[in-house]
């Protein structure tokens, strides 16, 4: 389960579940391009890949310094991805990486 706190949804840690607001980092390397995450509680590290099969009309979560935004993809380029947020209807282009099929 995730949960909001403040303008983040916060998700729980694999290991010991302690749901903090993680936006994760990247990491590009030739063989893959994966988003890291780690642990405070209990110093835990994980990982997911850039998403590489989104399409126009998915929808996403996208994990911003500020807020995370719920929303549906408007276009799709190489590393960056327009979405429509849900709530505002505004419209913006984010980076790939902080993008997540919802
Ligand atoms: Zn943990």
């Amino acid at each position: 389960m995730s949960r909001l706190i403040g303008a983040h949804t916060a998700d729980p840690c694999p290991k010991c579940l302690v749901e903090e607001v993680r936006t994760g980092s990247p990491s590009f390397t030739q063989e893959r391009d994966v988003i890291s995450y780690r642990c405070d509680r209990c110093r835990h590290t994980w990982f997911r890949p850039v998403e590489n099969d989104l399409d126009v009309y998915d929808t996403v979560r996208v994990d911003l310094p500020d807020t995370t935004l719920y929303g549906t993809v408007w276009q799709v380029e190489d590393d960056r991805v327009q979405v429509r947020d849900t709530n505002s209807g505004r419209v913006l282009w984010v980076e790939l990486w902080r993008v997540i099929l919802y």
